[in-house]
């Protein structure tokens, strides 16, 4: 990581990409598919990207508890570090494993939110590479990989500068984000857009389409499901359709993205049929909508995603993309 802040020195004015080494200690076992090696693909593949590229890379300070409050109970903050300094295997739930470094992890992974988030609010756009993953976390639930609600953070750290600060989520993973859906159900300041499988038939079994909203904010979720074992331009028609849904609701001033890989054909859990096209099809087209609405402010979290091969050769093309598009402002 190392070599990558030296190869894309810090430049305020350029695409920022976050990530800490602290990531990687969080070790989950052989059989569990949210493993370091994923984390590690990304930075190989970043690793080849061209020095010229307009790329500030960032390794910022971890989170402090304290921060983390603004989203977390700190009962459940301090459950959490306590669990992994007895070495306890998992937290919660059985697939959220852990280890005695996982809350350093945890930390590091928040920290890179917190810098987004700074960047945002200075004008900025950037993409935390961090694990690990964060969509699926509630006030007080570790759940289907993920301990922090990293875009959660993000809203809230932003919130605490600008309280009437509208936000635009999007999460592309092929698993709904019903931590991040759930703790702002009621909210009208965020709309939150989820593209996904089918609930019937994949974890967490909510973000059906009828699921909407709630009190003020009804009508400021939008679900669209998909059946399993749809095609890429199937994802990609859908994503299309929906994506301007939020434009009858609110006006966004930040596009938030829970980018995760895991309906790409390639990946271990086998659920759809995406292609990196398509992705970077739809990443374009979040840009766009950045530009259009944000002034250009889009900070992208890193969720699911579980084949190291399309990791390691997708998320540095997105990030190329994503740079040269914010650097020629279009
Ligand atoms: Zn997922």
């Amino acid at each position: 990581m190392k070599e990558l802040a030296g190869r894309f020195p810090y430049r305020e004015e350029l695409f920022q990409v976050y990530s800490h080494p602290d990531c990687l200690l969080h070790e989950v076992g052989v059989d569990h598919p949210e493993t370091p090696g994923r984390l590690q693909s990304v930075l190989r593949g970043c690793a080849r990207l061209a020095p010229t590229l307009p790329i500030s890379w960032q390794t910022p300070p971890p989170a402090r508890i304290a921060e983390l409050e603004r989203v977390h109970d700190i009962d459940y903050l301090e459950r959490l570090r306590s669990a992994c300094q007895h070495a306890h295997p998992y937290f919660m739930s059985y697939d959220n494993h852990i280890c005695p470094q996982t809350f350093r992890a945890v930390l590091a992974a928040g920290g890179c939110a917190l810098s987004l988030a700074t960047t945002l609010l200075g004008g900025g756009a950037g993409f935390a590479l961090v694990r690990p993953p964060g969509h699926h976390a509630g006030r007080k639930r570790a759940e289907g990989f993920c301990f922090v609600n990293h875009t959660a953070l993000v809203i809230e750290t932003i919130r605490c500068k600008q309280p009437e600060a509208a936000f635009l989520v999007v999460d592309f993973d092929v698993h709904h984000g019903h931590g991040l859906n759930f703790l702002y159900y009621d909210d009208p300041g965020i709309f939150y857009y989820s593209l996904h499988g089918e609930p019937e038939h994949i974890y967490p079994n909510t973000g059906h389409r009828q699921e909407t909203g709630r009190g003020a904010g009804t009508g400021c979720t939008c679900n669209i499901t998909l059946p399993l074992d749809s095609s890429g331009n199937q994802w990609l028609q859908q994503f299309e359709s929906h994506l301007h849904s939020f434009e009858n609701k609110l006006r966004p001033d930040y596009l938030l993205v829970n980018a995760g890989f895991d309906a790409h054909q390639d990946d271990p859990f086998g659920v759809m049929h995406v292609e990196d096209h398509h992705f970077r099809s739809a990443v374009s087209q979040l840009h766009a909508v950045a530009r259009e609405y944000c002034r250009g402010r889009i900070g992208l979290f890193l969720e699911g995603g579980y084949s190291m091969t399309v990791l390691e050769r997708l998320l540095p093309a997105i990030i190329e993309d994503l740079a040269l598009a914010y650097a020629a402002g279009v």
